[in-house]
């Protein structure tokens, strides 16, 4: 693991030179920066499986529904390029939103039916920005393999779908979540949280892992599944619940009973601060 700084490009065109002259294969992992230990764990992963690792550092505006949100995200470019040097990036992609998106950009990309519930049901637009950057970087970045968390387990499956509907060659590789010691998973919006907030919010984590126990102790039923995560949620009176699901891992739709693999997600508020947090079961 190699602790010098990254080589930063910033245009679409400084991109392809540098990995046109770049060590094959190339992995890809996207981010809105903010680097926490998430971030670095899929960076250590692409590192371990490529000669080269592309880091690409854009907070698209296109994906976010609330402009507070956009606004408030954290940036900090210096502390992030050593947390990616550190991790093994070798490339760090931080373009402007005039390089990403040039004058007279006017497509989008947009994937339907995964996109519809949860996420997509709660942050109008937010999937259409994805999938549009998403293209852009693996198009750009012409990829071996590109690195995406199952924290966004909804972005996950969106990715994937839309890289095989469109023939796109870059191996989709999910990377596990990674949390703090009190279970909350990192995010880089955990930072807007109030002291007091932050000690609420592993109420996420002790949710699912009660709707866990109830799965393992033989439940199979949806809505006392969803009911066991929705009743830990209500004990917490910071936190506002947006959704709580159970739901077919590969469609997303709600189940009535669980008779294979499922999904168990929620999103929470915290004041301004929205988290997310899944499980997949069993
Ligand atoms: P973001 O910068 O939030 O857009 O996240 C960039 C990538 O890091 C996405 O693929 C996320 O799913 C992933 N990621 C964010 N937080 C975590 C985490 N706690 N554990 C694993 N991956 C994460």
């Amino acid at each position: 693991m190699g602790s010098s700084l990254p080589r930063v490009v910033r245009t679409r065109a400084e991109l392809r030179a540098a990995l046109a002259a770049a060590p094959r294969p190339v992995g890809l992992v996207p981010t809105m920066g903010a680097l926490h230990e998430g971030h670095a764990s899929l960076i250590r992963r692409a590192a371990s499986q490529n000669e080269t690792v592309v880091v690409t550092i854009f907070v698209n505006p296109l994906q976010f529904n609330e402009k507070s949100d956009f606004e408030k995200y954290p940036r900090d470019e210096a502390a992030d390029l050593r947390l990616a040097g550190a991790a093994g990036a070798s490339l760090v992609w931080i373009p402007t939103v005039e390089d990403v998106y040039p004058a007279g950009f006017q497509t989008s990309v947009r994937v339907s039916g995964l996109t519809e519930p949860l996420e997509g049901a709660a942050r109008p637009g937010h999937f259409e920005g994805v999938t549009t950057i998403v293209a852009i970087l693996l198009g750009l970045a012409g990829a071996e393999r590109a690195y995406f968390g199952q924290k966004d387990a909804q972005q996950l499956l969106v990715v994937r779908r839309m890289a095989g509907d469109l023939g796109i060659g870059t191996e989709i590789v999910a990377c596990p979540i990674v949390r703090e010691p009190d279970g909350l998973a990192l995010s880089s919006r955990n930072v807007r949280l109030t002291p007091e907030q932050r000690a609420a919010a592993p109420v996420l984590r002790r949710a699912l892992l009660a709707a866990r126990a109830r799965f393992e102790s033989g439940e199979r039923d949806g809505d006392l599944l969803r009911g066991a995560m929705s009743e830990l949620l209500a004990v917490e009176p910071l936190a506002a619940p947006e959704y709580v699901s159970c739901a077919d891992p590969g469609t997303l739709a709600e189940l009535t009973t669980v008779g294979g693999p499922a999904l168990l997600s929620m999103a929470v508020r915290f004041g301004a601060v929205r988290l997310i947090d899944n499980e997949p079961l069993p």
